[in-house]
């Protein structure tokens, strides 16, 4: 079979952003005879653009960036040959490294065509045959077809943050990864836990919007919607590249912490709430949240889901606009252990 038609049926197989940028790392190395291929994305930051590396295939192995192995990136602006054929919009761009290796950029446009991405580093002895190129072209298009569709599949319609259904299947991913990055006795974990010492762990947080119902009511749904949009754009800004904030459903959201203590994970959701109650929301003036959070275990993906949201629920019984940690109310007893049918049809 064709090497470009095998390619594309390896990479629309797969569903994980992941695997589909190292699928095409992979083939693209593959089907050019490369030395090395390198898949970038292009984000912005609040310093300016950057240039995050997401895969790169050489010496026959390819290396995934993943949230534990973060990109290897730089400021576009330190890539002054690509930036030159953006602005040129032109299709390709050569760049000497070596005396015999030359690398050849391919940005891959938008679906306007207005702004780039992603973009491609192929580096090869010799520069590649044109033919070639346009294949590798192609193949990128494709990718960036199948990416869109598997982005909109993942994300939310209203707010744009990533959706349930992505949070059901992350989630469980994450708890099956959980482990503290020091073993401890776990009583000495429970209590450095308690205290917000130095272990680290993942912490899932879940917030509701206190009195939801009466800004629907008092100013419609359509403002409703405003304040679901203003807050996850909130949301967005106050969580570090590593962490992933969800549209639980409704007014209802979640958050995954990553690598951090107990106490740096209750300031965040302390500054978060506290940044909720100072906006200023159009017409509605104030709006607050409640939040519980639990420490991911190695416990069911419902158990821990069920922590966050009995401290949740305990925030709301009291008083509400108030960030409450499962691990501290249980540990004092002011909630119960909480049973949990491990049959639920939950994920
Ligand atoms: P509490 O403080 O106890 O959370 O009170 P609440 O009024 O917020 O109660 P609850 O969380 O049960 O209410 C959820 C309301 O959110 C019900 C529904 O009208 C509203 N809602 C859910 N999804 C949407 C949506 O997509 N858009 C709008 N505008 N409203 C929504
Ligand atoms: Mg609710
Ligand atoms: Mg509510």
């Amino acid at each position: 079979m064709n090497k470009l038609l095998h390619s594309l049926i390896n990479l629309t197989s797969e569903r994980e952003r992941q695997k589909i940028d190292g699928g095409l790392a992979t083939a693209l190395y593959e089907s050019t005879g490369a030395i090395e291929c390198a898949l970038y994305r292009i984000s912005m930051r609040s310093s300016g653009a950057w240039l995050e590396r997401q895969a790169i295939a050489a010496g026959g192995v390819t290396t995934v960036t993943t949230p534990e192995q973060p990109a290897a990136a730089g400021a576009l602006g330190d890539f002054p040959v690509l930036v030159a054929c953006i602005d040129a919009h032109a299709s390709q761009a050569f760049e000497s490294l070596s005396e015999n290796r030359l690398a050849t950029w391919i940005p891959v446009w938008g679906e306007s065509g207005a702004r780039v991405t992603t973009c491609v580093r192929l580096v090869t002895p010799a520069r590649p045959e044109q033919a070639m190129l346009d294949d590798v072209q192609g193949l990128l298009e494709v990718y960036q077809n199948f990416t869109r569709l598997l982005e909109d599949n993942e994300h939310d319609s209203l707010t744009g943050l990533l959706n349930r259904k992505t949070f059901d299947r992350r989630f469980s991913e994450l708890v099956g990864t959980a482990v503290s990055t020091i073993q401890r006795p776990p009583d000495l974990q429970q209590a450095e836990r308690r205290t917000g010492d130095s272990v680290t762990a993942h912490w899932l947080g879940v917030l509701d919007i206190d009195h939801f119902k009466k800004v629907n009511d008092q100013f419609g749904h359509v403002y409703g919607d405003e304040v679901l949009i203003l807050l996850a754009n909130i949301l967005k800004a106050s969580f570090r590249d590593q962490d992933r904030v969800y549209r639980f459903g409704g007014e209802e959201f979640v958050v995954l912490l990553r690598a951090t203590t107990a106490a740096d994970a209750k300031k965040s959701f302390e500054r978060l709430r506290a940044r909720v109650e100072a906006h200023e929301f159009p017409q509605i003036k104030q709006v607050t949240i409640s939040l519980g959070f639990a420490s991911i275990t190695q416990e069911t993906p419902v158990t821990i889901l069920g922590h966050a949201d009995q401290a949740l629920y305990y925030a709301k019984g009291h008083g509400r606009n108030q960030v409450c940690f499962y691990d501290e109310l249980a540990a004092s007893g002011q909630i119960g252990s909480l049973v949990v049918h491990q049959d639920a049809d939950f994920f």
